[in-house]
């Protein structure tokens, strides 16, 4: 018999709702534009609305629990907190306590790092798996490291920064104010960076502002083109991620990594560099013993799926 779960994933566009079955196939969805709330009332009870109209749709009378991924919050006190960059609602938000009250099912909150690393656990590739990190790339780097089969959080739940260890101290200024972090070489933007450096190396000339303006995504059309400057700016990124991850096995001996996130869509382009670099740092007492693997998840419904994997 099936189980049904909400997942909830909250950016900076769109809040979306998943009904999540318990073989990880999501069964219906609903979409809320995040912008248009402005008081945490209209916005709690307009997710709740919607949950309620997506198992109606779906014919699916109880749901075990209601998970959300959103960034800035704290999985302890379940409250989405103040300022938060993506919602225009400023106050906290108690979301687990406000959806449990209307549901009457419990409700868990985290950020989209170890929502991740859940949904690796539940409906992915980590399914089975005790000890394993998942590394999402995007914006910024994050990461979720399960420990014994549990998320690793911290003395104040902000463990697994692993987008901000420093892979080269006389490298690139980070967005954190220190200098060298991975995310300065491996976020999407990064990517981008080490496009241009490359290309003005390879070519002598400075970059045009058309070229200045590039996405990560066009770089990894590029790449997949045979663009030399392309391929190289992913080299870059999967030499410093090799660093990191070989660094981040000497810490808590996982069995798998598992890569998440738009500039991981170039597939091997990044992966084949990653996996020998990676390799090459490793201790001897870890090499060939760790697996490095693009997430199972859909990159679509990941952050939903993650997202339902919270409890
Ligand atoms: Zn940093």
């Amino acid at each position: 018999m099936h189980t049904y779960a909400i997942g909830i994933d909250i950016g900076a566009t769109n809040t979306v709702i998943g009904l999540v079955r318990n073989d990880g196939q999501i069964v219906g969805k609903e979409t809320l534009p995040t912008q248009i709330y402005t008081e945490t009332k209209s916005y709690i009870h307009d997710i709740v609305e919607a949950i309620r109209k997506v198992m109606k749709d779906c014919k699916v009378e109880a749901i075990e629990r209601v998970g959300i991924g959103s960034p800035n919050s704290s999985y302890e006190t379940g409250c989405i907190e103040e300022n938060t960059v993506n919602l225009r609602i400023k106050e906290r938000i108690p979301i687990c306590k406000m959806i449990t009250e209307e549901l009457g099912v419990p409700a868990a909150l985290d950020n989209d790092a170890n929502a991740a690393a859940l949904g690796e656990l539940v409906y992915g590739g980590a399914k089975g798996m005790s000890n394993f990190i998942v590394y999402t790339l995007g914006t910024g780097v994050g990461s979720g490291i399960v420990i014994d089969g549990k998320v690793l959080r911290g003395h104040r739940g902000f463990a697994g920064e692993l987008g901000h260890v420093i892979v080269d101290p006389h490298g690139r200024k980070c967005g954190c104010g220190r200098v060298g972090c991975l995310e300065t070489y491996a976020a999407a933007a990064s990517i981008c960076r080490n496009y241009l450096e490359a290309h003005a190396e390879m070519t002598g000339s400075e970059p045009t502002e058309e070229q200045k303006n590039i996405t990560c995504k066009h770089v990894g059309e590029l790449a997949a083109q045979g663009d030399k400057a392309a391929i190289a700016a992913y080299d870059k990124a999967a030499y410093w991620l090799g660093f990191a991850l070989a660094n981040a096995v000497a810490f808590s001996e996982p069995e798998g990594i598992f890569l998440f996130g738009g500039p991981t869509q170039v597939g091997d382009i990044l992966m084949k560099p990653l996996k020998k670099y990676f390799e090459e740092q490793l201790l001897f007492l870890y090499k060939g013993k760790v697996l490095v693997e693009l997430s199972h998840l859909p990159s679509n419904d990941a952050a939903i799926l993650g997202a339902a994997a919270l409890q």
